[in-house]
């Protein structure tokens, strides 16, 4: 499949890249637009100006919501070049959500061809802040305009990017938590699993009930027994026993209603190298209340490649609330984000392959 070049437009980056990223809305000067029908498979490959699109009121994916979304990083290297942290991971998954929504599977090579033309493009909006980050948005979105319910035969995928800063800021800031028993985020034989846009809307109440507890995010339970730790909003959760080279990391298994992050699984195995014992369980909120009370769990993060790795200091859960540690970002959490920072940034070896270096511009 070709590409088509546009002429770059008017938008370019300030001298050095973007210093003061504001929270999603700094956009990078291009987008990558591949259309899907029927008849013609994947066609119409385009890098163009990031600019408004035009849609008929009746698209399937406004009515619908046949939509499904990834998010992905680009860092700046120790050699000042560019490179992608896992993005053949979240192409397969972007597949996987397609699947669950009835939409084409995209190739992976074309996902990935989309990520290194957007990139190579619009490289220079980034810094080398090495807080800094260029988000990755692919959105693949149902087109057609008949109303009858039924998956659309036509689809566009869009790649827009924005410069990212710290998600919770710059600085590592520790969150509280609000444990959510009114609502689920996801069911069994659902979509929990996916990166379905349906999954987030519902969700927003409950982030503005947390709020309204003085908390900054919302954690999920499982929607049957309403007992198991699944997530935060868009985070995965890792819990911390122990201290020292001899703690050990757990997160919640994936029963199917929890989102697989590819951060969580980057966390494994970064601890893992570190000599930690790693392990997937199920964990009740009790547990984590006890736990923490006999200083079991010692401290207790948020992962996600927004979030990057996030310390939880407290926890409210109706009437009881308990604080994780001292209260204070925990060290194996530090190290464990600070192994995440320096395999991302090509500061340290990268045996699995995870980086993908993006061309320098011609
Ligand atoms: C995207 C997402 C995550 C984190 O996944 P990463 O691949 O690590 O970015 C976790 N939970 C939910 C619900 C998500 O949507």
């Amino acid at each position: 499949m070709t590409t088509i070049d546009h002429e770059p437009p008017a938008a370019v980056p300030p001298a050095g890249g973007v210093t003061d990223p504001g929270h999603g809305d700094t956009y990078t000067a291009h987008m990558y637009s591949v259309l899907w029908s029927e008849e013609l498979g994947w066609h119409q490959a385009e890098l163009t100006p990031l600019r408004n699109i035009s849609l008929h009121p009746g698209t399937v994916g406004l009515h619908y919501g046949q939509n499904i979304f990834e998010g992905i990083k680009a860092h700046r290297q120790a050699d000042g070049s560019v490179a992608v942290f896992r993005p053949r991971d979240n192409a397969r998954r972007f597949r996987a959500s397609a699947r669950r929504l009835a939409m084409p599977e995209m190739p992976e090579e074309l996902f990935l061809e989309a990520i290194d033309r957007l990139v190579t493009a619009d490289q220079d909006w980034l810094s080398d802040n090495p807080a800094h980050s260029i988000y990755l948005r692919p959105l693949l979105f149902a087109t057609d305009d008949n109303l009858m319910l039924r998956p659309s035969p036509t689809f566009r995928f869009l790649l827009m990017a924005f410069v990212a800063g710290g998600f919770f800021g710059d600085e590592v800031e520790s969150v509280s938590v609000l444990i959510n028993r009114e609502y689920s985020r996801a069911m069994p034989g659902g979509t929990g699993n996916v990166k379905v846009a349906g999954n987030y809307a519902p969700s927003f109440v409950a982030q503005r009930m947390a709020r309204e507890k003085g908390c900054a995010q919302v954690v999920w339970l499982d929607a049957v027994e309403r007992r198991w730790v699944e997530e935060m909003g868009g985070m995965n959760l890792c819990f911390v026993r122990g201290t020292g080279p001899d703690a050990e990391l757990v997160t919640p298994r994936l029963t199917g209603t929890l989102l697989p992050g590819v951060t969580r699984d980057t966390l494994l195995t970064l601890a893992d190298r570190l000599g930690h014992k790693v392990g997937e369980e199920l964990i009740s909120v009790d547990q984590w209340r006890d736990e923490c009370r006999r200083g079991v769990i010692t401290e207790v993060f948020a992962c996600g490649t927004a979030a990057v790795v996030t310390p939880v200091t407290r926890v409210v859960d109706g009437d009881t609330d308990w604080t994780i540690g001292n209260g204070e970002p925990g060290e194996v959490t530090m190290a464990i984000r600070r192994a995440l920072f320096d395999v991302q940034h090509g500061h340290a070896p990268d045996p699995a392959g995870w980086l993908r270096p993006i061309p320098a511009k011609a």
